[in-house]
């Protein structure tokens, strides 16, 4: 009985694998807000290189991966796979599950999968800094650990009370060598005139995203560089089903499904897309992508073009959205609050590729620490997402008396989420459905386009 189906690294992946090779349609195009035409690459130019912009239109199957990143990526990568022996059993379930454990990065998730390559290519383009916005500071720690070891300073605006209230994060990414500032900050306009009009403002994700996007368009030598949603990302993410598919052949088995938390749609995608090129040519397998009843994007939100960011100055993307001034429940604890998903998660989720599940934190905790208390890691809020989904696949497996392979990507341990376990524990916690009134207001506030 072997626990753990690990790669040996010279097995590592050497491309990326692209969906939008494979996909029935693909996704319509991002668009202009002022103009409504799709966004060349010189719109995006300020802002991001042209080896990211390029991969973010590629329909190419394969994409080679750098040398350089290789390399780096071999600190972590292949990451494991696990039979989940202790789970089943305390289930007692005739399912198999196995999960992908991408905690073991430096940064503790799945992320610097892409802030490496991202790090990469924007120093291959010359620049010298990196801007980014986070909120409780996955992200910004991902980005920081890959501009240092590729060489490029990295400035950090994190959301004022995450930065307040959740310093290790903080700490991380200042050990890492980036400068961090709580946003609203005074060091861009966008966050002046936010602190003029309110100097206790908490700050927001949108706020951070305003600040990133405009210190990264003022200075020549700066890009901005985003976690998730974007095309490229998933691309990079890909290299996690990639190896996982690898693995489940070792063990002489093929998931009838594959279930990963949603929040952007990142790690979805990224474990998700090698295995879905075989539903398209054919083979039966389901993907589901687990949200937050607080936040729930794809099981009740609209497809159509929204904003990427609170602030507005994004394109316009088309996916599931909520609205880009969705505000998430601040007694909400499960991360995952991203007011919609990746365009090519939600154009696979139109044509009824992937499938979509949401879960009240309390359950979703309740999972979580039942994983813990069997398979050992304490699991990433976000990630106990993917456990609550897997644990009800199995639970189905067991009434109906049937075997079924249950793969899930478990996308980061949650070490530094004990305050929200704390609250779980001492039973803090309350479950939050996101009100029907609050979603069509906020979808009425945008324009109809096509
Ligand atoms: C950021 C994050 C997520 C959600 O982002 P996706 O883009 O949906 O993958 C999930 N799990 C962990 C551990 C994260 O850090």
């Amino acid at each position: 009985m072997q626990r753990k189906i690990l790669l040996d690294e010279k097995e590592l992946p050497k491309s990326w694998y692209n969906i939008m090779a494979d996909m029935p349609r693909l996704p319509a195009p991002p668009l202009h807000p002022a103009t409504l035409k799709p966004v060349g690459p010189e719109d995006l130019s300020p802002i991001f290189p042209m080896s990211l912009i390029e991969q973010e239109v590629s329909t190419e199957r394969w994409i080679g991966i750098p040398e350089e990143v290789l390399d780096i990526y071999s600190l972590w990568r292949p990451t494991p796979l696990f039979r989940a022996f202790s789970l089943e059993k305390a289930l007692n379930t005739p399912a198999r599950i196995y999960y992908k454990y991408e905690g073991v990065s430096p940064a503790g998730s799945h992320k610097p999968n892409t802030s490496v390559p991202q790090a990469y290519y924007n120093k291959k383009a010359g620049i010298k800094r990196l801007a980014t916005e986070t909120g409780a500071g996955q992200w910004g720690s991902a980005l920081a650990f890959a501009g240092r070891l590729m060489g490029l300073a990295v400035t950090v605006y994190m959301v004022k009370v995450s930065y307040e209230q959740k310093p290790y994060r903080k700490m991380a990414m200042q050990t890492w060598g980036a400068d961090v500032y709580p946003s609203p900050s005074g060091l861009t306009e966008s966050g002046k005139k936010i602190l003029a009009a309110d100097p206790w403002n908490p700050g927001s994700l949108g706020i951070a995203i305003s600040e990133a996007v405009e210190d990264a368009a003022t200075h020549p030598d700066t890009n901005y560089a985003l976690g998730s949603v974007l095309n490229h990302v998933l691309l990079h993410q890909s290299i996690i089903g990639l190896e996982a598919k690898k693995q489940m052949e070792m063990a002489g088995d093929y998931p009838d499904v594959i279930l990963a938390s949603c929040g952007g749609g990142s790690n979805l995608g990224g474990i998700a897309f090698p295995f879905l090129k075989d539903k398209v040519e054919g083979k039966a397998l389901r993907a589901v992508a687990v949200e937050p009843a607080s936040c729930p994007t794809l099981t009740r939100g609209e497809f159509r073009y929204d904003f990427g960011d609170t602030a507005g100055l994004t394109p316009y993307l088309m996916m599931y959205t909520l609205g880009h001034d969705f505000v998430p429940p601040g007694i909400h604890a499960g991360g995952l609050r991203y007011h919609a998903d990746a365009p090519l998660v939600c154009q696979l989720y139109h044509d009824g590729l992937i499938e979509a599940k949401a879960y009240g934190q309390t359950s979703v905790f309740e999972a979580g620490l039942l994983f813990a208390r069997t398979e050992g890691i304490i699991p990433a809020p976000e990630s106990a997402h993917a456990i609550r989904g897997a644990v009800d696949e199995a639970l189905a497996a067991k009434e109906e008396q049937k075997e079924r392979v249950i793969l899930f990507n478990l996308s980061g341990h949650g070490n530094f989420d004990m305050a929200a376990y704390d609250n779980y524990l001492s039973g803090k916690l309350v479950d939050y459905e996101y009100p029907e009134e609050l979603i069509k207001e906020a979808l009425l506030k945008l324009p109809k386009i096509g």
